[in-house]
């Protein structure tokens, strides 16, 4: 495994590849990897001859108020399972190569990218579309892994890469639990053994309403008011959105038939966590 910091030399090193007609699959991370992100690059180790996984914190989709500050950072332990896993190439680019100054050009999805978390969080998907279309051009990759965990983003994804022509397959991959159900997510680690119980509210609601949609319930009104019933009865929780929505346009839907997203955002303490359910 070889770990990467300059653009020049990873795009030299792919260029390798590209001529001897291997094929690259790309994981884009945060890093503070866990089962989640495995899980996507062991897909990609087993679709392609050549894993690309990015560490890079970006700043441009974090908030003035949120967590770029403390958000973990543990390269050694992220190196290792790279490694263990398989991975060829790390890139893990340094701020100024990424943003050098006079950086002015942002990509933004409309439409999609202000509903749902974008309500709450203005501007972090143009910071994520960006980052992305960035990514995709400097590695150049035949397959983006993507995970359904964040679904909102996934959506904005495949509609920019359609949208600028960008020639890459995309792969979603689905949302990776613990066993008691909670969606895996570097934020996780800021909660207390605690608030890791609490936030199990999130998967619960969803499983109800999936309950109820399985047995017949339809209008979204309601079953949205019996998730809230569920999370609003954990004392620490506090909704920040529960949507039921059409998975390709984002829209709300007023009945369940068919295909549906059920996305919801919830602060557990200090902490958002964001889950969902998806049924195509
Ligand atoms: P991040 O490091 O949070 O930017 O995530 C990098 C990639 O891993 C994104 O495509 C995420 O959707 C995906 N991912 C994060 N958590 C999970 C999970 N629990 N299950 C599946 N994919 C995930």
């Amino acid at each position: 495994m070889r770990l990467i910091k300059s653009l020049s030399l990873i795009n030299k090193e792919l260029n390798k590849c590209r001529i001897k007609g291997q094929s690259i699959g790309f994981v884009p991370t945060m890093g503070a990897l866990h089962e989640g992100h495995l899980s996507l690059i062991r897909k990609a180790r087993k679709d392609n001859d050549i894993v690309v996984v990015s560490i890079f914190v970006n700043p441009k989709q974090f908030g003035p108020k949120e967590d770029l500050k403390k958000y973990p950072r543990p390269i050694k332990r992220d190196l290792a399972l790279c490694r263990k896993a398989g991975v060829d190439f790390v890139f893990c680019p340094e701020f100024k190569q990424m943003y050098p100054d006079g950086f002015s050009t942002f990509v933004t999805v409309k439409g999609l990218s202000e509903v749902l978390c974008g309500k709450s969080r203005p501007g972090h998907f143009n910071g994520v579309a960006t980052i992305v279309a960035k990514l995709l051009n400097i590695v150049q990759p035949g397959t983006l892994y993507l995970g359904q965990k964040d679904a909102q983003q996934a959506v904005i994804l495949r509609r920019m890469i359609e949208d600028l022509h960008i020639p890459v397959k995309v792969q979603v991959m689905p949302i990776a639990r613990s066993k008691d159900g909670l969606a895996l997510s570097s934020r996780n680690a800021y909660l207390s053994e605690r608030e890791k119980k609490d936030a199990l509210v999130l998967s619960q609601s969803l499983k109800l309403a999936e309950f109820f949609i399985k047995n017949g319930a339809s209008d979204t009104k309601r079953i949205i008011l019996k998730m809230r019933h569920v999370i609003e009865n954990m004392q620490s929780a506090k909704i920040d959105y529960i949507e039921i929505v059409d998975p390709a346009t984002l829209k709300p839907l007023k009945k369940v038939a068919g295909s549906f997203l059920i996305a919801l955002a919830v602060w557990i303490g200090k902490t958002r966590l964001i889950d969902n359910l998806l049924r195509r």
